[in-house]
């Protein structure tokens, strides 16, 4: 079994991404913003300003209160979404009760949206144009890639089904020729299908869910999930140990996806600051 290794990989993007970023005449500058205390999207505003510093990329943070309204933050994005040096504008999610996502979602500049969650960017990965791709699903397919895992004509299956990592994910299989099933809550017989799969992405959220028996034999298996277990400990979807007696490709829970997410995010920026200085 080969360990899908994230870690390795998004430093090696991350260099990549910075050489690019010194030599442009501006350099990428991305805002996120945090509405509220939710101690892991603070953990998560945190890292990305560590990646921007270490991609070379100006970043700006704004930490909203608990008890913001959608009027103060749709006039952030407006603000952001008129500055010339910011690139890339992301809304740390999830956001307190009284705010509505899609509503501040479809306030974002779609040409600043790295975190491909606009309409217009899903629209665009829907019919196969070029936008901004959510990073999560790139960061995936990145890693793929990485180990020389072509789709084409393999059995892909997802499991989850959310608007930010399954559906994505299952379009991006689908793109590179995939046959995908997608899979959720209502799926009868989870484990038939997943046992099909010759690649395999658990994004569901749900510790155990992905039992040794539901792989099959020499699969890739991708576990974008990150739950915690009774210890508190970082875990995801697939019982790792079991699966790693049969797939022949497995992703680690930390060390996965969740640096290539954060990889992709500086792509996505890059890419971003290259457009609007006409240069992509
Ligand atoms: P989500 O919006 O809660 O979606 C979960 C999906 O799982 C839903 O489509 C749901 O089906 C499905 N599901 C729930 N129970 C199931 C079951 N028993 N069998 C099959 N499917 C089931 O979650 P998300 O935002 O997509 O995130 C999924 C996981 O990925 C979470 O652990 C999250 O923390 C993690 N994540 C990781 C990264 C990273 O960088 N590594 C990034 C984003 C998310 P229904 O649609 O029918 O409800």
């Amino acid at each position: 079994m080969t360990t899908l290794d994230g870690k390795a990989l998004a430093a090696k993007i991350k260099a990549r991404v910075r050489e690019e970023a010194v030599k442009l005449p501006r350099r990428p500058g991305l805002a996120v913003v945090l509405v509220g205390n939710d101690p892991a999207s603070r953990v998560y505003v945190t890292s990305k300003r560590k990646d921007c510093e270490e991609c070379g990329f100006y970043s700006e943070e704004y930490a909203l209160l608990e008890s913001a309204t959608q009027e103060e933050l749709l006039e952030l994005v407006e603000t952001l979404n008129g500055r010339e040096d910011i690139d890339g504008i992301l809304v740390q999610l999830p956001l307190p009760a009284q705010l509505d996502e899609e509503t501040v979602i479809q306030a974002i500049d779609p040409e600043k949206d790295v975190d491909g969650f606009h309409p217009m960017n899903a629209g665009a990965l829907l019919i196969g144009r070029p936008g901004f791709l959510p990073c999560t699903p790139a960061g995936v397919m990145d890693l793929l890639d990485e180990y020389g895992v072509d789709p084409a004509g393999k059995r892909a299956v997802v499991v989850g089904r959310s608007n930010i990592v399954g559906k994505p994910m299952a379009l991006l299989l689908l793109r590179r020729n995939a046959t995908v099933t997608v899979c959720h809550s209502r799926t009868p017989d989870l484990a038939e299908h997943c046992r099909q799969a010759d690649i395999l992405v658990a994004a569901v959220g749900r510790q155990g869910l992905i039992t040794g028996d539901m792989v099959k034999q020499g699969a890739v298996v991708v576990d974008v999930a990150m739950n915690r277990d009774d210890n508190g400990k970082l875990c995801g979807d697939v019982d790792f140990a079991a699966a790693a007696e049969r797939a022949a490709y497995l992703t680690p829970v930390p060390g996965g996806v969740g640096p290539m997410t954060r990889a992709a995010l500086m792509e996505n920026t890059l890419l971003a600051a290259k457009r609007r200085q006409n240069l992509a």
